[in-house]
């Protein structure tokens, strides 16, 4: 049990932190607080000193719309820090973020995110952390070697998709790490957590050794996809550099050494296999479309492209 006062202070700010969630129609939908509550809902002082604060939470729960919106401040972020700080053994049986594994859709990246696809078949992922412009700058230049740059602003969430999308992608073997890694008022620190994960790897709870932002913990992934993550790509870290020019060079640089495919993925994508049937009706793209044959004289499969429509 914290000191008295430190108690007293601590409820104070959750508190504060949950009227003012209550107060903001975004955070209705959101799974953070939604998760925040419930998790409160089941220590000590939820059953007791919170209780009330959490009826009046739950009574303006909507359906959820999203995990987390990712605002730079971030209400029950605050009071569950506020919570862990003066309960932290209590705090480290609860589940204060949203971890529920996200959908996975057809195609690649599996998991939705923050980034831009530039192409599939490359060796270098980017991770811009915080510094959302820098995403579009790359994207905009398309580098040679670039697969993908994202963002990544939390180290459970984000990272576990991190680690999902990468190992969809055999031709993925390099990861620069690179922008912006702040703690903003949530006290989140992917950047330096990822590196840890290279590093140090994870604890038996499933917690990333070392790492220094507030809920580093993976729970969607298993140990096994985590195994393969570490050895399928290389870390490159470059965190606090947001040049588009000197990261446009990194990623050329690190192409060059790519050794190709990972010849072990722990995944295969799934390629629906489509049987071949005769169109009842043909219609035609008139933006172009392309002519698919085997060509029996050449011994080859031919694909023609119809000239496009200048618009
Ligand atoms: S991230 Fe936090 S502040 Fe933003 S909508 Fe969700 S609960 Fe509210």
């Amino acid at each position: 049990m914290p000191p008295a006062e430190q108690a007293a202070s601590a409820l104070h700010v959750i508190t504060e932190q949950l009227e003012a969630a209550i107060a903001a129609p975004k955070c209705h939908k959101c799974g953070c607080l939604q998760q925040t509550v419930e998790a409160f809902a089941g220590s000590e002082a939820g059953r007791r000193e919170l209780a009330s604060i959490l009826t009046k939470a739950r009574g303006v729960f909507l359906p959820k719309k999203y995990d987390c919106l990712g605002c730079p401040v971030c209400y029950p972020a605050l009071a569950a820090n506020a919570f862990a700080e003066a309960w932290p053994e209590a705090a480290a049986g609860l589940d204060l973020c949203p971890t529920e594994a996200p959908e996975e859709r057809a195609g690649w990246p599996p998991l939705p995110g923050d980034y831009a696809v530039v192409r599939y078949g490359a060796p270098v992922a980017v991770c811009a952390l915080n510094s959302e412009p820098l995403v579009q700058r790359l994207a905009e230049r398309k580098p040679e070697g670039l697969a993908i740059a994202g963002t990544l602003r939390t180290e459970n969430l984000g990272i576990e998709r991190v680690i999902k999308n990468t190992l969809a992608n055999p031709h993925i073997r390099f990861l620069l790490l690179c922008g912006e890694d702040t703690r903003q008022a949530i006290g989140h620190l992917p950047g330096q957590s990822l590196e840890s994960l290279f590093r140090y790897g994870l604890d038996e709870r499933g917690r990333i050794v070392g790492a220094r932002g507030k809920r580093p913990m993976l729970k969607n992934v298993s140990r096994e996809e985590v195994a393969a993550f570490l050895e399928q790509v290389e870390l490159v870290p470059m965190i606090g550099e947001e040049d588009p020019e000197s990261i446009t060079g990194q990623i050329r640089a690190y192409a060059e050494r790519s050794p190709g495919p990972y010849p072990c993925p722990f995944r295969e994508m799934p390629v629906e296999r489509i049987q071949a049937q005769e169109p009842e009706r043909l219609i035609l793209d008139k933006a172009g479309y392309f002519v698919v044959y085997p060509d029996a004289r050449s011994n080859q499969l031919v694909v023609g492209i119809t000239p496009t429509r200048a618009c």
